[in-house]
């Protein structure tokens, strides 16, 4: 260590979300011997991790893990964590200036993309958000509305081939004791069990080469305890451009190995169907109070790989329709959006202001990139930018009141209850005890 290191204040960081991008980065600041860093970790709930609490799925307990591996950074002396603090509306960006010489925005992409067709409004229309907000006990969860909705169901349609959409398909169609071990709200727990959905239709717009999800993900389905998974095989007849999407593409070869040896298979004696869907379109939600159909239009793909509907129509019958097409970014005020993309915008995670450099302001995870890719996707993303922030660290503009009490004093003058490590720990253990 130089003697200018010791006698440099140390600078002083906010971050924006306390989802993986935001700890990965925090992680980044802590491990690097360039600077001495002092950080504070915002969050609008009082509970860190973001979607790897609040999005991952209850019943893949594996990934309870990444979270006490993300928790670690916050046994860091120059770490606090500012959680039930939502930025824009308890304490503006501008504000956020003052007290800090630099602010990295990690606060994701939690919004779900529409897919403007008529019906989407009726009731029996939930958003994987929604359903997943709720299943996943997050406070923003609307939980009268998804329990109505799901409760009257008995057909549901799951609009996308993600890992969302099977997630969402997934957790419809175990049984009670499949998810039973799982961390659910235990109001869940009894509503799903309860439930009277027999059908699951799966649709994807384009053909089973180009879906999303992963195989890992998408092989769970063909073990649930109570379900069987039914694919046409005229949907497995490849067309050249799906042949030359498959080719050397291990994770797309090996879902359409799984798709083919599933669309041999019988409709068996389980209580559930999941079928899949390719190459159909969803035109409209029918109904005339609430859902009754979806009507589906097939589509074919041009040899150019573009997307054409063929006319052909089809009803579905379905009383739930999930959409799961995608989240997408929102802006935050104060900070350049680019609203086309649903991104901040920036050059090696500094924040673009068209195309000048905001002096202080960095971005990463889902805001930076859209929402796209594992939690780990974020583990080099956040890293990218904090390399950015320890690079301009001798040219920032230094803060008018580093104090890390200032901040603190602020929020607390305007009645804003904040939740450090030991109050957020002490949340936590209460949940671990209540099971
Ligand atoms: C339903 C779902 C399931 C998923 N399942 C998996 C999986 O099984 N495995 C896997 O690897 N990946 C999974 N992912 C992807 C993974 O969750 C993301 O890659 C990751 O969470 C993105 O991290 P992030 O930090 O950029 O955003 P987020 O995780 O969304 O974190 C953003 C944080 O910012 C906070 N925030 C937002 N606005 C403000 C504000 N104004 N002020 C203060 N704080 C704010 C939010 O509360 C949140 O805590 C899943 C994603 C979804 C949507």
């Amino acid at each position: 260590m130089t003697d200018s290191r010791s006698t440099t204040p140390p600078l002083r960081v906010a971050i924006i979300g306390a989802g993986p991008s935001g700890l990965y980065a925090a992680e980044a600041l802590t491990s690097q011997d360039d600077l001495d860093v002092s950080i504070d970790v915002f969050d609008r709930l009082p509970a860190p991790f973001g979607l790897a609490r609040y999005g991952v799925a209850p019943d893949h307990l594996s990934l309870r893990s990444v979270r006490n591996t993300l928790a670690n950074v916050f046994d860091h002396p120059a770490m606090r964590l500012l959680g039930n603090v939502e930025v824009g509306a308890d304490i503006t960006v501008e504000e956020l200036h003052r007290f800090y010489d630099a602010i990295v925005f990690t606060y994701g992409a939690a919004t779900d993309q529409r897919l403007e067709i008529p019906g989407e409004d009726l009731a029996g229309n939930l958003s994987a958000t929604e359903f997943v907000n709720w299943y996943c006990g997050h406070p923003d969860a609307g939980s009268e509305h998804v329990e109505a909705t799901i409760t009257a169901a008995t057909s549901a349609v799951v609009i996308g081939v993600g890992n969302v959409a099977i997630d969402v398909t997934r957790v419809l169609s175990k049984t009670a004791s499949e998810l039973d071990h799982t961390d659910m709200p235990q109001h869940v727990l009894d509503l799903l069990a309860a439930s009277s959905i027999t059908s699951v239709t799966v649709l994807g717009r384009r053909g089973p080469a180009q879906a999303a999800f992963t195989t890992k993900e998408l092989r769970e389905l063909g073990e649930l305890a109570d379900a069987d998974v039914l694919v046409d095989p005229d949907d497995l007849t490849l067309d050249p451009v799906s042949r030359a999407d498959i080719d050397g593409e291990r994770r797309r070869e090996r879902n359409v190995e799984v798709l083919r040896e599933w669309s041999t298979r019988e409709d068996g004696e389980s209580r559930r169907t999941i079928s899949l869907r390719f190459f159909s379109q969803p035109v409209e939600i029918l109904g005339a109070d609430s859902v009754t159909g979806v009507r589906v239009e097939r589509t074919r793909l041009d040899d150019d790989g573009a997307l054409s509907g063929t006319g052909e129509l089809v009803t579905i019958d379905a009383d739930l329709v999930v959409r799961s097409v995608g989240y997408r970014g929102m802006p935050l005020a104060g900070v350049p959006f680019d609203s086309t993309r649903a991104v901040v915008p920036h050059d090696e995670g500094r924040v673009l202001d068209d195309t000048t450099v905001v002096p202080g302001e960095y971005v990463a995870g889902w805001i930076k990139r859209g929402a796209t890719g594992v939690i780990g996707t974020n583990k080099k993303d956040a890293t990218a930018t904090i390399r950015s922030v320890v690079a301009d660290a001798p040219q920032l503009p230094r803060a008018a009141r580093p104090d890390p009490d200032a901040v603190t004093a602020l929020l607390s003058d305007r009645g804003v209850h904040y939740v450090n490590v030991d109050g957020w720990r002490a949340i936590d253990a209460a949940e671990i005890a209540l099971g």
